[in-house]
């Protein structure tokens, strides 16, 4: 698939989680030469290692790369450039993000010799491996928001093809564009949003008197069978395939549910993410060491609908429930 006219840039891959692990298994595949950086003894430098990678510093790895790529949690990316990037990088190299938080708030201002670019897969690292391996890919976005050398466009496509990305879709954007809509779909819709909705419908079906574990099947487990719809056909997938009494249901209580309120305040969360008030609170909460964010988690870990879901998720033996680093590797 990928594409001779492209550049073959030496590519190093700075922290190797979700997507940086992906990213580098997927690039080294389509034949480009890869190395990871990592804090020494970090927590996913065995395993790098055991994939086959040369594992270095991140100050190391970055040395000879003509593309580095910046995959660690966001909330590092920022001493992780200032301390091993900005000083050990090559003049006139590229620097790629997954994500454009940092740069579009400002918290790096990357060095003006360097190409400064984004290429964001739509789905976390284990579809983006998966979907690779399998000769698909995931779509990826991409942008560019410094082009020093006049090849940043062609080092973000490259990027793109190598991930599997363009076997699905690749579509240009900017750094403002990819980081407000990839914060307002976690929030509003993917991870606050879904998650809400399902909680909700959960605690009023057992605080009528319904069974937890009927309420589960109900809210959270057939969940899957609809996004799959949706995934494959849209909304007019899932309308064929249910009844005619969840279609009437779905169009008279739906808009009940998600009313012009619940709109109004999804454009309040927007506002807060256009203006920087939401990545300042993340900041904040950050370097104050995560006192909130720890809280909120662990309200979400003891709802009563993961006590209920832990038990039947068991009978279900075929589901593959191991740890987040190990799933990477399936
Ligand atoms: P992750 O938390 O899964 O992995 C982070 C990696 O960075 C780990 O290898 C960790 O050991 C390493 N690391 C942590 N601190 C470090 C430091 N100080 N120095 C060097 N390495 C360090 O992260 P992720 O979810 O893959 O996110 C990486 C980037 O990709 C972020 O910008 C994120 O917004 C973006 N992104 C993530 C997803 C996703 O599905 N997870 C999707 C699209 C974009
Ligand atoms: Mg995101």
């Amino acid at each position: 698939m990928t594409q001779s006219s492209l550049p073959k840039p030496r590519i190093a891959i700075v922290g190797y989680g979700s997507q940086g692990r992906a990213h580098a298994l997927n690039l080294r595949d389509s034949g480009f030469d890869v190395t990871v950086g990592l804090r020494p003894g970090g927590p996913t430098e065995a395993k790098a290692k055991a994939d086959g990678f040369m594992v270095r510093s991140p100050a190391e790895a970055v040395k000879d790369a003509d593309l580095v790529a910046v995959l660690t949690p966001d909330m590092v990316q920022r001493k992780v450039y200032e301390e091993a990037l900005a000083p050990n990088m090559k003049q006139g190299a590229c620097l790629l993000f997954a994500h454009g938080l940092n740069v579009h708030y400002g918290m790096i201002a990357p060095r003006d010799d360097l190409d400064v670019i984004l290429v964001a897969p739509k789905g976390p690292g284990a579809l983006v491996r998966r979907e690779y391996e399998i000769g698909r890919g995931v779509p990826c976005i991409y942008a560019i928001h410094q082009d020093r050398s006049g090849n940043a466009r062609q080092l973000a496509l490259a990027y793109a093809d190598g991930l599997g990305g363009a076997r699905a879709n690749l579509i240009e954007t900017n750094f403002k564009e990819e980081t407000e809509t990839d914060l307002f779909g976690e929030q509003a819709v993917l991870c606050g949003g879904a998650s809400s909705l399902v909680q909700a419908g959960f605690e009023v079906l057992v605080e009528a008197g319904y069974q937890p574990e009927i309420a589960y099947y109900e809210v959270l487990h057939e969940l899957k069978l609809i996004v799959d719809l949706f995934y494959e056909g849209g909304i007019t997938r899932m309308l064929e395939f249910v009844s005619e009494t969840a279609q009437y249901g779905d169009y008279v209580s739906g808009p009940r549910v998600i009313d012009e309120s619940v709109k109004q305040r999804m454009r309040e969360v927007l506002k807060d993410i256009q203006d920087g008030t939401f990545t300042k609170n993340w900041v904040a909460e950050y370097e104050a060491g995560l006192p909130n964010y720890n809280r909120y988690k662990q309200a979400d870990l003891e709802h009563p609908i993961e006590q209920v879901g832990k038990k039947l998720r068991a009978k279900m033996v075929w589901l593959d429930n191991s740890p987040k680093d190990q799933k990477e590797a399936a």
